[in-house]
């Protein structure tokens, strides 16, 4: 098989809680990788109880930097670039208003670094974020952004001239909560343990009517493998926390899927359906 997929994030954690399983079936059956991460995460709270301790709050970017590293490689990323913008924290928050966040710096130089990255990489497909209405964290809008724009822009060679020859991507993606996949989650969560964090987002409406294309990728016999990424980031994820509740057999028993909406298309954007990686480019 010859993909070649970039998936894009804001923080170090983000690229083992979207879409970890399909990146890593796809690596098993032979895909090349590569992981674009913003920031470092520097404005992150320690969520593990057991982390919570000054000498890995003083120095969080290495720390995250570490478990970064670690979670790519359970994932099985070829490559990792840390662009290396700061973390702009919760919406909301101080970290926002700082100059060197990643929300305040200018859209067209951030766009420029990614576009030197997919010229240089060349992906078949990228995988970024959609409009993220439940989550409106700067950092994620940012990479929404970007993951408009990316295609279109690596594509035309009067954009950025000195970032590489024009590269033409065929598919833009974001991995997605479905109404299907929550209220899977949520009703096998009830069953397992007699409550779910779920039921909040199904009040807020998450994954609800909105209009839009969206693709299932199985990935079935790798849901574990996205687990153990996500508890590599161990000063972000409580091991006891509620995303590791239900058993992985069950989760895959329910819904052995991740979804995913089609942001871009060579040629037709959003139209057909006929496409994630093609059969896996059979
Ligand atoms: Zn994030």
């Amino acid at each position: 098989m010859s993909l070649t997929i970039l998936a894009l994030h804001a923080h170090p954690d983000d690229e083992s809680s979207k879409a970890a399983a399909t990146v890593a079936r796809l690596v098993d059956e032979g895909a090349r990788a590569v992981l674009v991460t913003a920031t470092g995460g520097e404005a992150g709270d320690i969520l593990n109880p057991e982390m919570d301790v000054p000498e890995v709050a003083q120095h969080l970017a290495e720390v995250r930097a570490g478990e970064l590293e670690e979670a790519a490689r359970i994932i099985g990323f070829d490559e990792i670039v840390m662009l290396g913008y700061r973390d702009s924290g919760m919406p909301d928050s101080p970290d926002n208003g700082r100059d060197d966040a990643f929300c305040n710096q200018p859209i067209e130089e951030v766009l420029e670094r990614v576009v030197e990255v997919v010229r240089r990489v060349r992906p078949d497909v990228v995988l970024g974020y959609d409009d993220h209405e439940f989550y409106p964290h700067p950092d994620h809008l940012r990479i929404h952004e970007i993951s408009l724009e990316i295609a279109a822009a690596a594509a035309d060679a009067d954009r950025f001239p000195e970032a590489g020859e024009p590269w033409q991507v065929d598919e833009v993606y974001a991995p997605v909560f479905t109404r299907e996949r929550i209220l899977a989650l949520h009703t096998a969560m009830l069953e397992s343990t007699g409550e779910s964090p779920f039921a909040v987002w199904l009040e807020r409406g998450v994954g609800g009517d909105v209009e839009r294309t969206t693709f299932k990728f199985d990935v079935t016999g790798y849901v574990d493998r996205g687990r153990k990424a996500l508890a590599a980031h161990r000063t972000q994820v409580d091991p006891r926390g509620f995303w590791f509740a239900v058993p992985t057999s069950v989760v895959e028993s329910v819904y052995p899927w991740e979804d995913f909406e089609l942001l871009y298309r060579n040629g037709s954007p959003n139209s057909g359906r006929d496409s994630l990686f093609a059969g896996i480019r059979e």
